[in-house]
C-alpha cells in the first residue's frame, strides 16, 4: 500500500499525482508500495538531512584539469594518479540545499526507511511543471531505496555513480520531458545529478535497468560490462583495475 503522509506542511499530493508516480514507477513499485513518504516544512528537511553535494565551479576547474592532466576515458590510470585526483575532487564537497532524501533507517519522523520530500522547495511556473517535478524527485528517491543505499558519505565515486543513476532512472520514466528538463538540468543544481545525460547516452547502446541491476548488487565488473557490453578488451584490459569506479565517475561528470 503506498504511504503518503504529511508531516507538517498541510500538503497533500493529489489522486491524480499519485496515479501517474505510480504508473511511472516500473522497477520501483514495490519501494513506492512498501516505502512511506513524508513531506515536510523546509526547515525541517534542513535539520534531519545534512546531504553533501559537488560544488558546480570546483568540478569544472577539476574537469578542465582533468582533460589537461589525463588521458581521455579508462586509459592508464594509476593508484597514485587516481587518489590525487579523488582528494581533489573531495575537496569539491560542499554541504546542500536538500529538496529529498531517502533516510535508509528509521528517525524521529519514521522508524523504518522513508523518503522526506520538502515540496516548497520546488517552485515553478505552472502547476505542470511542479507536478511533473514532484514526480521526478521522488523517483529519483525510490531509487535509492532500489539501490538500498548506504553509500559512504566519504566515497566520491559511488556518490557520483548513484546520483546520476538514479536522476537517469526518473528522467527515463517520462515520455514527455518538457516540463521536466528545465529542472533536471538546470546548472544550478549539483554536477552529480545534472550528469545523469552520461547514462542516457549510454541507454542508446543498452537499456538503463543493465546497471541499474548490477549497481544494486554492488558488482563492478558487472557494472562496466553492463556499459560496453560488446568490448571485451576492456573487460580484459580492466579486470583487475581497482580504479574502475573512480574512472567511471570521472567520466560521468564530463557529462555535468
Ligand atoms: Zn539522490
Amino acid at each position: 500500500m503506498i504511504s503518503v503522509n504529511d508531516y507538517n506542511t498541510g500538503f497533500n499530493i493529489d489522486k491524480q499525482t499519485l496515479k501517474r508516480l505510480k504508473n511511472m514507477s516500473g522497477i520501483l513499485i514495490d519501494q513506492l508500495n512498501s516505502v512511506p513518504i513524508y513531506f515536510v516544512k523546509k526547515e525541517t528537511i534542513d535539520e534531519y538531512e545534512i546531504s553533501m553535494c559537488l560544488k558546480r565551479e570546483c568540478v569544472k576547474e577539476f574537469v578542465a584539469g582533468y582533460w589537461r592532466d589525463d588521458e581521455w576515458w579508462f586509459m592508464r590510470e594509476d593508484e597514485e594518479k587516481t587518489k590525487n585526483l579523488m582528494s581533489r575532487l573531495g575537496k569539491c564537497l560542499n554541504n546542500c540545499d536538500t529538496i529529498a532524501c531517502y533516510v535508509s533507517q528509521g528517525d524521529a519522523i519514521c522508524n523504518e526507511p522513508h523518503i522526506l520530500v520538502a515540496q516548497e522547495k520546488i517552485t515553478y511556473r505552472n502547476k505542470n511543471q511542479f507536478e511533473d517535478t514532484l514526480i521526478a524527485v521522488l523517483l529519483h528517491e525510490l531509487t535509492h531505496s532500489y539501490f538500498s543505499s548506504k553509500i559512504n558519505k566519504g566515497d566520491i565515486s559511488s556518490h557520483i555513480i548513484e546520483e546520476s543513476l538514479c536522476e537517469a532512472y526518473a528522467f527515463s520514466r517520462f515520455d514527455n520531458v518538457e516540463n521536466i528538463f528545465g529542472f533536471m538540468t538546470d546548472q544550478r543544481r549539483p554536477p552529480e545529478y545534472t550528469a545523469f545525460k552520461f547514462w542516457s547516452e549510454i541507454s542508446r547502446k543498452t537499456q538503463l535497468i543493465f546497471p541499474m541491476i548490477e549497481w544494486k548488487k554492488k558488482n563492478e565488473i558487472g557494472l562496466m560490462l553492463s556499459i560496453f557490453p560488446d568490448n571485451y578488451q576492456f573487460y580484459f584490459r580492466h579486470f583487475l583495475n581497482a580504479h574502475n569506479l573512480s574512472a567511471l565517475a570521472k567520466v560521468i561528470l564530463l557529462f555535468s
